[in-house]
């Protein structure tokens, strides 16, 4: 029998409530966040992604290129600014100097020795091997050795060759990406996690990709978080081809944070909201249905902007301190692996616990 509209309405509220109370218990009121700078450092790329509007064809007017020097430039600018994290990442051209990607993080490295670089998403990593000719293991050690502190879990989408076959044909596949991950993570560098929703998967999808997500987890304890993404659709070739749903409903959005939160418990304990692809509100409803992190200050971003996002590409840390407050949690500053936290509020404006009634009055 198929569940009533009505009864489907009371399973999202007990799955929000369930998630909520998680977050509680293994987060606390504590929202975190990290400053730091997005570096997207070329948008030309030959993989062509259905969903994405950001890449260029290398012979198209607006292509750009920044090469190591220029990258490092802009994260001296970031640590200037505060920032303890740079996040680099960029399209894939053809022709790519083999060691390119080493030589970003010589030179960030050597601009600002400091600096967290959290670096160059599995189909970047399968990139630099096919140039280098490199075992994959030798090729990670060597960009750890070189400065590389983390890798972003992207190029994750959805890890099923059908769903895949839609969205992008040419990207890595989901037995790659694992072994990426898996690789990293032996080599001692951690990855996030995510997972793109609200164009042609299921739920299932969603199933499979968490349950994946937390068997890795308990192989190598290496991810340090979970990010759902929200496709952003409105300037895509896979919304406008009408292969896909014109992104996830506001049901959706609260249902993949929740559910992250109910399944990945215990596994993955940080729950991250992309402020930039929900916009800062959105963000807020999420960090009320299981997530406890709102992501990065970012300065620049343009992948979700090119797409048709409009919450901009920059969260300084005093919006974020306003944000969080309004919903009654604690703000903190976090480095980008969360071993370091530090509180940006005074003790006596922290909201009082709610009083627990007594159970046998
Ligand atoms: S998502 Fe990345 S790999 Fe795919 S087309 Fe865009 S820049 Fe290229």
């Amino acid at each position: 029998m198929r569940p009533s509209g009505k009864c489907r309405r009371y399973d999202l509220l007990a799955l929000l409530v369930a998630a909520n109370e998680l977050r509680r218990e293994l987060a606390g009121n504590i929202v975190t966040y990290v400053v730091n700078r997005n570096i997207n450092f070329t948008n030309i790329c030959f993989v062509g992604c259905k969903f994405c509007a950001f890449s260029r064809g290398p012979r198209e007017h607006d292509t750009y290129f920044l090469d190591p020097r220029q990258v490092a430039d802009k994260a001296a600018e970031a640590w200037e600014l505060g920032a303890t994290e740079v996040c680099i990442q960029g399209g894939l051209p053809r022709g790519l100097d083999p060691f390119y990607y080493r030589d970003i993080l010589r030179a960030v490295k050597n601009a600002v020795p400091a600096m967290h670089i959290h670096a160059f998403s599995p189909m970047e990593i399968v990139y630099g091997v096919e140039l280098t000719g490199m075992p994959l293991r030798d090729y990670l050690m060597m960009l750890r050795d070189n400065g590389l502190g983390t890798l972003p879990g992207t190029a994750a989408e959805i890890l099923d060759d059908d769903v895949r076959y839609v969205l992008s044909r040419n990207k890595l596949s989901p037995e790659q990406w694992k072994e990426v991950i898996r690789t990293a993570h032996t080599c001692g560098s951690r990855t996030t996690s995510t997972l793109m929703y609200g164009h042609v998967e299921t739920p299932e999808h969603w199933v499979n990709q968490l349950l994946l997500l937390r068997e890795i987890q308990s192989e190598t304890g290496g991810f340090t978080e979970f990010v759902p993404l929200g496709f952003v659709h409105q300037n895509t070739l896979l919304f406008q081809q009408g292969l896909s749903r014109p992104g996830p409903t506001l049901a959706e959005h609260l249902k993949i944070h929740a559910l992250a939160r109910v399944m990945l418990a215990g596994s993955i304990n940080n729950i991250q909201v992309s402020w930039v692809k929900l916009n800062r509100k959105l963000s807020q409803l999420c960090l009320q249905a299981g997530a406890n992190d709102y992501g990065g200050t970012l300065m620049e971003e343009n992948i979700s902007r090119e797409a048709g996002a409009t919450a901009g590409q920059y969260t300084s840390p005093e919006e974020f301190h306003s944000l969080i407050r309004e919903i009654g949690r604690i703000p903190a500053e976090r480095n980008t692996t969360y071993s370091r936290i530090q509180i940006k509020m005074p003790f006596e404006c922290f909201p009082a616990e709610p009083l627990l009634e007594p159970e046998f009055a």
